[in-house]
């Protein structure tokens, strides 16, 4: 996956989910558009604002309103057929990794620790994730998003 993306301030869910699928996604929730242009490099500028895409190259101006089609719109956009889910951190964009249970216990809430055995944490943030109810709810715009646009590549391919 070699598209790289960087969301301007209004797009934070966009940010967000972009992540939660596995793609590499800055987001500053304190940027002006000078300097989001600026450092963006060789990332993709994602934005709602058409004076800014009008601007430079490698802006994307996204068209939908609500959230799961701004997904869809963005990766259909890109060509992106496979989604990583939920190998990176959603706060900072870290890859997560994998964690045994005893190694971070003392951080778990003893709900947590007797329900859940597989840990994953980020590197930056020591931030720990596992498979509770957010990740239901999330597993769920996966399906959707991920499965739309695979569904997408499929039929173009015939
Ligand atoms: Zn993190």
């Amino acid at each position: 996956m070699d598209v790289k993306f960087i969301a301007d301030v209004h797009l934070a869910k966009v940010a967000r989910y972009l992540r939660l699928f596995g793609f590499d996604t800055l987001y500053f929730s304190t940027i002006d558009d000078e300097e989001l242009v600026e450092f963006a490099q060789n990332r993709i500028v994602l934005t709602k604002d058409r004076a800014l895409a009008k601007r430079a190259e490698k802006i994307y101006l996204v068209r939908s309103k609500e959230l799961k089609s701004q997904l869809i719109e963005i990766l259909h956009h890109f060509t992106i057929t496979s989604c990583y889910p939920f190998t990176r951190c959603l706060v900072d964009n870290t890859m997560v990794q994998k964690i045994a249970k005893e190694a971070i216990i003392d951080r778990l809430p003893p709900r947590i620790r007797r329900d859940f055995d597989a840990f994953w944490i980020c590197p930056k943030c020591q931030r720990i994730y596992w498979h509770g109810s957010h990740y239901e709810r999330m597993l769920e715009m996966v399906y959707e998003v991920c499965g739309e646009i695979r569904a997408q590549a499929v039929l173009e391919d015939e």
